[in-house]
């Protein structure tokens, strides 16, 4: 079981997402859990906020370290005896992947994303954890800069629940006897549905032959030719 801490200024955002369908139904059959901490509730400011101006000038705001470090704190603190992670969402991390995802599903307990907005996040929050491991904290952990991909979104929510989601998909017993973990299989490049024949702005555009065929050789043939995920898994 994994339990997953996603500190953001944003929860309904994050629970829009998390409650329903595959994630949603991986809570329900206790595969994982998710805790959801806004930041805002963190801070002493009698405001709420959470953002300064940067340090040496220059455009937009950066969120306080204070009060994430104080829900770090909350999300992890005694979890001693734990396998735990702390991601920092950021453009400028590592960039994750497939495999990636099957790791931190084999190797972690309890997983923490803190998710930026603004310019991001006061650096001494990295500092900080990567210098203590957490454990001045109240408990121990290691932390990591990961990035979804080369571009920039504008808050790391959305980078949170992609990760999330890829690391719960390889959790045994996630995905339904429907839905299949794609290393294990080779679904094609292309995929199709009823009906057979369909028409569109009077054309006709038809399921290639050999996939209605019923003949598993030539069709497990023809999906390997058309194989997509071979460069994103391996
Ligand atoms: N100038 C900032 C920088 O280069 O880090 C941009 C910050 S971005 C507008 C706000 C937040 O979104 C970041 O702190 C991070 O948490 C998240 N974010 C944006 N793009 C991301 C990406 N590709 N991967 C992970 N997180 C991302």
């Amino acid at each position: 079981m994994i339990t997953y801490h996603i500190i953001t200024l944003f929860p309904e955002i994050v629970r829009a997402y998390t409650d329903v369908s595959i994630i949603g139904r991986a809570q329900e059959r206790k595969k994982i859990k998710v805790r959801v901490y806004n930041t805002r509730d963190f801070t002493r400011d009698k405001h709420k906020r959470i953002d300064g101006r940067p340090y040496g000038g220059g455009p937009g705001m950066v969120m306080q370290a204070e009060p994430i470090l104080k829900a770090v704190k909350k999300a992890i603190g005694g979890k001693k005896n734990k396998k735990v992670k702390i991601v920092l969402l950021s453009p400028n991390g590592k960039q994750f992947t497939n495999k990636t995802a099957l790791d931190f599903s084999k190797k972690y307990t309890d997983i923490v994303f803190i998710a930026g907005r603004y310019e991001g996040i006061d650096a001494r929050v990295k500092k900080i954890l990567s210098a203590q491991g957490g454990s001045a904290l109240g408990g121990k952990a290691s932390i990591e800069e990961w990035s979804v991909g080369p571009y920039i979104v504008t808050g790391g929510e959305l980078p949170s629940l992609i990760m999330l989601d890829a690391i719960t998909r390889q959790i045994s017993g996630v995905l339904g006897k429907d839905e299949s973990v794609e290393e294990k299989r080779i679904a094609g490049k292309e995929v199709y549905t009823r009906p057979e024949s369909l028409v569109f702005a009077g054309k006709k555009y038809i399921v290639p032959k050999v996939l209605r065929s019923g003949h598993h050789e030539k069709i497990e043939k023809y999906r390997r030719k058309n194989k997509k995920l071979s460069t994103l898994i391996q």
